[in-house]
């Protein structure tokens, strides 16, 4: 193919078919002088694209937005949403422009979207641009979590501009993000139409979110409920996954929140290193909203939103609706704990954990506070003892008193599962990662990426994509930060 020509993307459009009121069309606005910096060869064979024309000439003007990619029908969503508590009847795709859909060689329908590529009706007084650092950032982080086995938008390429983009610091380099979801319908999206009472369209939704994303609710009796009751419980898989890893979102607003159960909008986002059950990066979350152990809770609020917004659907409204809703909801914190004990669980090496395993986790956690242990080695070195070698353990968890007849417990409990050590401390490794994109890392290969040198950025990204094995020669990306390196703000910086 010739440089300039470009790539082909099989675009099946179903949102676009959707009535106005749900977007406002909008092309993204072209930028001065483009090029590709990265982009994910493994996710684009997945999705049948090639990923050589995605690199070409022609790669960089279609996924800068600088020229229409044929069968793309770009638009801007629209969506509501409380942010930090407080309602905002109007928002919507402020720098986000959705080019269309495409179904991949899995048979699944993802979006694919510009972040970053333009003004658009919901941009308010925002540019519509980002910067570069927040685009690797997404980039290095979501890919992470993939790899990680979270549910989560994946990052398809990064462009460079060839312009700056201005923000209270100054001027930085600008980025576009390809972003691929199972979509982007967020909480917030059917808040917009709730608050409206857009009964109308609300059912529209509802029936796109099935068919897309919960096909087995096609034939439930009462489709609303089906749909709040599907969301519900990913949302408590994804919360109890996100814990797992020590992951902190950082920004769970209720237009942060997917209904598919991906993990989307990466801003100042963090995994903690030693554990703080109150741990906080945002360095807007003043009052710890957003803190880890908050976060299912908040997941739950959401869901309330949720409800709330679906009420005319479930009952004709009143009280009988908020009812058999309430009901739904309420079956949120045993959703969460049972998933939490599962995930927790496996990072014991336990081969089918139960409520009865809750005193195990629980006390391990507060051992690992108490240390202010490291997330991700502490469990880590938990695979070690099942092998055979507690020094590790010993190291992260040095009070013996406590230790010591945890120990005892844990390995009563792995003789009931009759597994050998070898098998235990396999189960243990499958699910505890010894790579997670570390803070201070992530913000040494953004400012390397910043003054054009991009080598640590692709070197992470390939360390990251296989987080559950050792890989030698890259040790510094599981150590911890230096006592004087450490990340203690994250900033949206967008
Ligand atoms: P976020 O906190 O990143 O989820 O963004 C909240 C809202 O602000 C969304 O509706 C975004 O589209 C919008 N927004 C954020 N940054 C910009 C920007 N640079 N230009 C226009 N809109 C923006
Ligand atoms: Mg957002």
């Amino acid at each position: 193919m010739d440089d300039l020509s470009l790539p082909q993307f099989p675009f099946d459009n179903s949102y676009a078919r959707l009535p106005e009121r749900f977007y406002t069309k909008q092309a993204p606005t072209p930028v001065a002088a483009p090029s590709i910096l990265a982009v994910n060869d493994a996710l684009a064979a997945d999705l049948g694209l090639d990923a050589a024309e995605l690199c070409s000439l022609g790669g960089a003007e279609a996924l800068s937005g600088n020229r229409p990619l044929p069968g793309a029908d770009p638009l801007a969503q629209v969506y509501a949403g409380h942010q930090f508590g407080g309602w905002s009847a109007q928002l919507g795709d402020g720098r986000a422009i959705l080019l269309g859909e495409v179904v991949g060689k899995d048979g699944k329908r993802r979006d694919i979207q510009l972040k970053g590529a333009g003004p658009t009706a919901y941009s308010r007084m925002g540019d519509g641009r980002a910067p570069l650092g927040p685009v690797l950032r997404e980039y290095l982080i979501s890919e992470a979590m993939a790899a990680l086995g979270v549910p989560t938008t994946r990052a398809l390429a990064a462009v460079w501009t060839g312009e700056a983009v201005y923000r209270e610091q100054g001027g930085f380099p600008g980025g576009v993000l390809t972003r691929v979801a199972a979509s982007h319908i967020r909480v917030g999206t059917f808040q917009f139409f709730g608050a409206r009472e857009d009964t109308d369209a609300l059912g529209l939704l509802v029936d796109h979110c099935i068919e897309r994303h919960y096909s087995e609710a096609f034939e439930a009796e009462n489709k609303a409920l089906a749909l709040l009751t599907a969301v519900l419980n990913a949302q408590a898989k994804l919360i109890a996954k996100w814990m797992g890893f020590g992951f902190i979102h950082g920004v769970m607003n209720t237009d942060n929140m997917t209904i598919s159960g991906e993990t989307i909008d990466y801003g100042p986002c963090a995994f903690m290193e030693g554990f703080d059950p109150k741990q906080v990066f945002s360095s807007i979350d003043q009052g710890g909203r957003y803190a880890y152990d908050m976060q299912p809770g908040i997941g739950h609020w959401n869901l309330s939103r949720l409800a709330g917004a679906l009420l005319p659907l479930v009952d004709e409204g009143g009280e009988k609706a908020v009812e058999k809703a309430q009901k739904t909801l309420d079956v949120f914190p045993a959703a969460f704990d049972a998933a939490w004990t599962d995930v927790a669980g496996r990072k014991l090496g336990l081969a089918a954990p139960g409520a009865e395993d809750k005193s195990l986790v629980n006390d391990l956690l507060t051992m690992m506070a108490a240390a202010k242990a490291d997330f991700t080695l502490t469990f880590r070195a938990l695979m070690n003892a099942a092998a055979g070698d507690e020094a590790p353990l010993r190291e992260h968890l040095t009070d013996t008193a406590t230790l010591d007849p945890w120990l005892v417990a844990w390995r009563a409990r792995l003789t009931e599962d009759g597994r050998d050590n070898a098998a235990v401390a396999e189960a243990i490794r499958q699910v505890s990662p010894i790579y997670i994109p570390r803070n201070h890392i992530v913000e040494d290969v953004i400012e390397a990426g910043l003054h054009e040198n991009f080598a640590p950025f692709h070197t992470m990204n390939e360390v990251l994509a296989d987080p559950f094995t050792e890989q030698p020669g890259k040790e510094a990306y599981a150590a911890p930060a230096p006592a004087d390196g450490a990340v203690h703000r994250t900033f949206c910086g967008t």
